[in-house]
């Protein structure tokens, strides 16, 4: 009976775990591999010295009671009597005599920006207007239902309810931060307005859903950091019946008559499932636990390296002084460029987290700093003393400019500690240590639109779910995608799907 199939999830991120919760809502038997010891993937954080140095989630959408995408936190448990700390800025950007400050409130925004640039107004008037727009879109709306369950009514029905919505997508989706940053005529604006969005080729759009959610009170960063996050969702598929075996990496996926049979582990266990969920990197399984032999030319082009990805170094710090008054997020232009793992780089970005006091001992602070980086340069020197030589150049050169921005820190530091994209990888196998899937740009946004397929040619009883499927990721959208898997498995079996177990 279909109601007795079992299924097999690999990967214990946010993907995995969702799509384990539904499963189990839905009278599956779900099992979840994942190759490390802990939940969530790259939703995580990791105590060192008594500091909590967090690696994910800054913002999640869904987290305002009622607001567009809660309905499904609160189906999976976690938002519940969890506090959330809700920023009246994203971030500031400045060049050391100038200052933008990146406000939530459109008004206020519009404002502050007009007053830094009188003949800017009319642009600074559309940008805002586009906020206040974005304010009213349902973006949960989009994936309620499956994309790949989409029909032609559905997507007339999606288009009728949003055609208002039509003028603003059009003018705002195919437009990168830096187009828009050069029609500025203020030369301080021209720069700062580009790392508004913290990536130049960040869509305005998103930008604007962005500071929208925050406005709403719809984008707050989890009091406990993302570990804790994810761990809640752990404990929410355990009560459900779920299982979730750590330290098991799946090797390969086993076909048999054209379906997907079982996995096979590292350690040479078997397990097989009627049904198998990847919620791993999207290459890995698709070319390594499957050996590529389940593809079309759409796969091979959309892994062949020609579209973005975001990789990263991070440096993280534990501080003895209180930062508590300063700003929980600025980027510093800087007036000459430094050269950070063999490329130029003309802004730093600075958080810090005393906002939540849970995360470093009183009087403490932990302080993060975020360099975009190109993965290659790290694997061609990976292995080789150089590897950690250049690891604490990055947080070397980092620190002589802190060291200006906020005198005598460089005493204040009690424990430093560095991420590049190779720490990613080998942590969450994600291709080249990306941190969001598909980079959401100009040119990813039509795949984020139109959808990425989640089965695979010739392949039956397979699934893929992650943020190799939603492009821009974020842990809510991976979290979407575990529920739409779950939900296109409903429909392969002629049942209704439930958002409960009741
Ligand atoms: C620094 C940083 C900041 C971010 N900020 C935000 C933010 O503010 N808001 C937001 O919403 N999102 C943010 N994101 C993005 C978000 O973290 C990701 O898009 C999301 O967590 C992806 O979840 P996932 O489950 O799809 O993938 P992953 O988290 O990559 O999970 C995949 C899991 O599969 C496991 N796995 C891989 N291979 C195997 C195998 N062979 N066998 C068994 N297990 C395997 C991995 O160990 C991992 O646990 C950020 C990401 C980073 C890195």
């Amino acid at each position: 009976m279909s109601s007795q199939k079992s299924i097999i999830i690999i990967g214990g991120g946010i993907a995995g775990l969702s799509a384990g919760c539904y499963a189990q809502m839905n009278g599956y038997r779900s099992r979840i591999f994942e190759m490390h010891n802990l939940p969530g993937g790259l939703c995580t954080a990791w105590e060192r010295k008594g500091y909590v140095f967090d690696g994910c989630i800054h913002y999640l959408f869904g987290s305002g009671e009622g607001k567009p995408f809660n309905s499904m936190w609160q189906e999976l448990g976690v938002v519940q009597g969890r506090k959330f700390i809700n920023h009246e800025e994203y971030q500031q950007v400045t060049d050391g005599e100038r200052t933008l400050i990146v406000y939530a409130d459109p008004d206020r925004l519009q404002a502050h920006m007009t007053e830094l640039s009188p003949s800017d107004a009319k642009l600074v008037e559309s940008f805002c207007d586009g906020v206040r727009r974005f304010a009213t879109f349902d973006l949960a709306a989009m994936y309620k239902v499956p994309r790949p369950l989409m029909g032609l009514m559905d997507w007339l029905d999606f288009g009728g309810k949003n055609i208002a919505f039509a003028p603003a997508l059009a003018k705002w989706a195919l437009q990168s931060s830096r187009d828009f940053a050069d029609k500025f005529q203020d030369p301080f604006l021209r720069q700062a307005v580009a790392q508004m969005f913290s990536w130049e080729e960040a869509p305005v759009m998103m930008g604007m859903m962005l500071l929208a959610f925050m406005h709403l009170g719809n984008a707050g960063f989890p009091v406990g950091a993302s570990l804790e996050f994810a761990r809640s969702l752990e404990q929410r598929y355990i009560e459900l019946g779920g299982e979730i075996h750590y330290e098991s990496q799946v090797e390969k996926i086993l076909v048999e008559n054209g379906r997907a049979a079982g996995v096979r582990l590292y350690n040479d266990e078997v397990h097989n499932a009627d049904l198998i969920i990847s919620a791993a990197d999207g290459r890995g399984t698709i070319f390594d636990m499957l050996e590529g032999g389940y593809t079309n030319r759409k796969i091979h082009r959309m892994y062949d390296g020609h579209l973005p990805t975001h990789q990263m170094c991070q440096v993280s710090m534990g501080v003895k002084r209180d930062l508590s008054s300063e700003p929980h997020w600025v980027t510093y232009l800087l007036n000459e460029p430094i050269l950070l793992a063999g490329e130029e780089h003309h802004q730093i970005g600075v958080k810090h987290y005393c906002f939540d006091p849970s995360l470093a001992p009183q009087g403490k602070s932990v302080i993060e700093l975020i360099v975009r980086t190109n993965y290659a340069y790290w694997q061609r020197i990976y292995g080789r003393r150089v590897y950690d030589t250049e690891q604490s150049q990055v947080s070397d050169i980092i620190l002589g400019h802190l060291e200006k921005w906020y005198p005598g820190i460089k005493e204040d530091i009690e424990f430093v500690d560095e991420a590049t994209p190779l720490s990613y990888e080998r942590y969450t196998g994600n291709w080249m240590g990306a941190t969001t899937g598909w980079l959401l740009t100009k040119e990813t946004i039509p795949m984020m639109i139109i959808g990425v397929p989640r089965t695979l040619p010739g392949l039956k009883d397979f699934f893929l779910a992650g943020h190799w499927v939603e492009p821009g990721g974020t842990v809510t959208l991976a979290a979407v995608s575990g529920k739409n898997v779950i939900q296109m498995i409903c429909e392969q079996d002629n049942k209704s799907f439930k958002t409960s177990q009741n």
